[in-house]
Parts: C-alpha cells; structure tokens; sequence
C-alpha cells in the first residue's frame, strides 16, 4: 500500500447522526462516547465520592459549541449515545433545564454532569486543530484520566498521539491519494470508477458488493427522509435568530409553477432547503460530507431520483463518484468549515454533487473531474460566519447555492473537451488547502467576523 493511501469507508463519510453541525456535535458525541469506555476500561480502585468529569472547549468549539449543540452532544456520548441511534427529540431536550444532572456509567457508579461542567476557553490553547476538547476524570482535583480530542470535520475525530485515518489494519484494494493516481488505475485495470470504489469498500470493511449496495440504498432512504420530512415542517428553527422554514412555502411555489422554466431550480432548492433545516433544527441527517453540508447531495439526490427517474443503481454509482471527491478532498486539503472556512464544507458538498450528475450522465472520469473542479474553484475563499454559532444564516441557502452551482458545473464541465481542462482536481484541492491556510481564524467557524457581526439586524 502506498505509504499516503486513501483508507476512508465511504460509511465514514456518509454517516447518520443529529445536525446541525458534524465537527461540533457528531464529533464531539464520538469523542465523548469514547471517553466513556476508556473510564470503564480503569480499575475498581478508582471509585469514590469525589469523582468528576470536566470537559474542555477549544478554538472553535469554544466559540460556536453552544449554538452547533457541543454540550448536548458531550453529554449525549457520556451517556452512551452513539449519532446514529440518537432520537432527536431526547438529544434536543438535553440541557434545557440547567438544574437537571446527567448520569455518566463510571464502572457501576454514576458521576453526574451538568452545564458546570463544561469550560469554554475562549482562545485560551494553541492546540494542532481548531476543534478541540480536553476530557478530564478526576478525583478531587487529582486527574485520574485525560483525554484530548481533536473534532476535524465531518463528524471524524482523533485522539492526541494519534494520526487521522492512522487504521493500518485497512488496506484498500487500489492505493491512491490523488486523482491522477485514481485514474491511472482505472486505465491500467480496465475498470469503472463504480468497481474501483466498490473493491476499496470491499477490502477496507470486509462487507460484500450486495452489503454495500444496501448500505448506500439505506443512506439515500436518511437523506431523502430528511428532505420529505422538511419540506412538510413550517416551524420556527430553534435559536435566538427565530429564523422561519422556508423549504415547504418553495416547494409550493415549485407545484404551482411545474410547467415554467424556472420550476427545475425552485424545486432544487427546496429540496437541499428542506434538508439544511432539519439539519438545523438538530434532526437527524446524513453527513455529505458534512452536516452543514448536508442539503446539497440530498437534494440533489432527491432531484435526479423524483425528476430525472434514475434508476437505484445509477443513484448508488452517483454515490460513489461522490464519495471519491469527498475522500480526496478530505484527503488532500479537509472538508472542515474550522479549517478551511465554507469552501470545506458546501465547497466540497457542491464538488461531489457536481461529479455525480457528471457520472450519472456521462460515466467519462475527465468531465466528472472537470466537473468538481469547476465546483471547487467557484468556492475558493469562501468564509464560514454562521451568524449566532447557529447553522442557519447562511448555512441553509447556501446548501441550496452550493447544489445549484453543482447543476451548472455539470453543465459547464460537459459542454466541451473536458480532458482540456487547464486546472486539474488535485491542483484546485493544493489551493484549497493553501487557501484555507492563509485564511483568518475569523472566518473559520469562529462567528467573529463577516456575516455573523450583522446578527443585531435579524
Ligand atoms: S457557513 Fe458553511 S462551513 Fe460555516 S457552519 Fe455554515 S455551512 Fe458550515
């Protein structure tokens, strides 16, 4: 295997769990759940009265955690919660009453926690990511166990000392970690992009073909219940910003006006709408390959599924092309909003959307990369100010621009030579990367700057 593979499960990109935001609730819920077994990993010995958890907050997590709902997933994963079981209404009610206490499982014993328990260090720690938690057990002010987490987008998290995607028990079939090398692969095989992701997934998680075709059917029923489920829903999303559903009153619009020209696109945006507010409201979604991101590739997915009429398997090779931007773009740059601002999030969602129309009607690798590339360029910059810490404005509209730019990607990718493309994919991930670098802390999930300063006008 090649020393710097791609060794991601297409499942560990696509994942269930509650919005609204995966680096700050679905990582933070894993990071916690964690903790909890290495405490019941611990000697008897350990128990008395004085036991106490504290958790600690970081960088980005310490300045939007109360919006994204951190707390309330920490204490969730204490309380062995894992995101794909989670019922939303129980995980939305947490902390609502600052007098109730939480029990945590410490070898038999409870140890409760409340809101006192957390700590917001508000640029307080010049950790190596700007997702970080420090877990602590402690006897009275002995530390007993400590843990520090780092939360690096789309609900994927490690330990301090370890390396992100470090699993050297995986090994993929084909070793690769940029699309050129994905390609010369496929020309070197004789194979589909379709079979080269689908024997990766093989030798990576063991699971069959049939397994995994199940699997991506059973992520695309997530999404699309979340889309069916939010163009229904009139509510006010929870928060201080009182914000209004918007995607049924659009949806409404998109019937009346089904036969003008401008139905195709209200219908898509209600669509990813519909998603992005069930995010919102801390529902449950499926990371693409975020939750912040998570309207633009149900949406789209709901699209060419009700108005195209594509068959399952054509969905299920749609997936796939998306997942193999998704993996090179976390891969090469990151898919998180704390480090690359919203280029990461619906910069990436917008170039896996455009690459699965791309492949779905083309099946061409060159247009489906021009495709993602063009998606990708288009977002260069773009900031991450979700005003209040809550994933609303511009969160949710920008789901549906981010599916929108996709379609036109699509379109521009196909309308001529694509293998004469002049930038290729892996040179427009080396600028993200290089772009989120040289952004400021400000603009990246911080909500100290930009939008997120005009919260007064709402
Ligand atoms: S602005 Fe973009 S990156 Fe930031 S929270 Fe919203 S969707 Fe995520």
């Amino acid at each position: 295997m090649l020393k710097n593979s791609i060794t991601t499960s297409i499942f560990d990109l696509f994942k269930v769990g509650p919005g609204p935001s995966s680096s700050h609730t679905i990582g933070p819920m894993k990071a916690a759940y964690d903790f909890l077994r290495e405490i019941n990993k611990l000697p008897e010995t350990i128990i008395s009265d004085a036991l106490s958890i504290h958790i600690h907050l970081y960088g980005s997590l310490s300045a939007t955690g109360k919006g994204h709902g951190t707390d309330r997933a920490i204490v969730a994963g204490l309380s062995g919660w894992q995101p794909d079981a989670c019922d939303p209404v129980k995980f939305t009610a947490i902390l609502k009453d600052s007098s109730e206490k939480y029990p945590v499982n410490v070898l038999g014993n409870q140890v409760f926690i409340n809101a006192e328990n957390f700590f917001f260090e508000k640029g307080r720690y010049d950790s190596p990511h700007a997702n970080t938690m420090v877990l602590r057990l402690l006897n009275g002010s002995e530390i007993i166990l400590e843990h520090e987490y780092y939360s690096i987008g789309g609900g994927f998290i490690y330990r301090k000392g370890e390396k992100p995607d470090a699993d050297e028990t995986r090994q993929p079939r084909y070793s690769y970690a940029s699309m050129k090398e994905l390609k010369a692969h496929l020309e070197k095989e004789k194979i589909s992009l379709t079979d080269f992701m689908i024997a990766n997934e093989m030798a990576l998680t063991g699971a069959s073909r049939k397994e995994i075709e199940r699997k991506i059917d059973t992520i695309l029923d997530f999404m699309h219940k979340a889309v069916k489920r939010g163009l229904k829903d009139k509510h006010v999303l929870p928060g201080t910003i009182k914000l209004r559903r918007k995607a049924p009153l659009l949806y409404q619009k998109a019937k009346n006006l089904a036969l003008t020209s401008d139905s195709f696109l209200i219908f898509l945006n209600a669509y990813c709408l519909a998603a992005s507010e069930e995010n919102a409201a801390g529902n449950i979604v499926v990371t693409a390959p975020t939750s912040g991101a998570s309207g633009v590739i149900p949406g789209v997915t709901y699209l060419i599924k009700n108005h195209f009429h594509y068959s399952p398997q054509l969905m299920r090779e749609g997936m796939l092309a998306a997942a193999a931007i998704g993996f090179l773009v976390k891969h090469n740059a990151s898919i998180s909003g704390a480090e690359m601002g919203c280029m990461g999030e619906i910069g990436s969602a917008s170039a896996m959307a455009a690459a699965m129309l791309t492949y779905c009607a083309t099946k061409n690798i060159n247009a489906m990369e021009a495709s993602a590339e063009i998606a990708i360029e288009h977002h260069l910059g773009m900031t991450c100010d979700p005003i209040g810490g809550y994933v609303q404005i511009p969160c949710i509209e920008r789901n549906a621009m981010g599916a929108v730019k996709a379609y036109n990607a699509f379109l521009l990718a196909t309308a001529g030579d694509s293998s004469l493309q002049k930038i290729s994919l892996d040179s427009v991930i080396k600028v993200m990367k290089a772009t989120g670098k040289d952004m400021s802390k400000k603009y990246k999930e911080t909500s100290e700057a930009g939008l997120a300063l005009s919260a007064t006008e709402c």
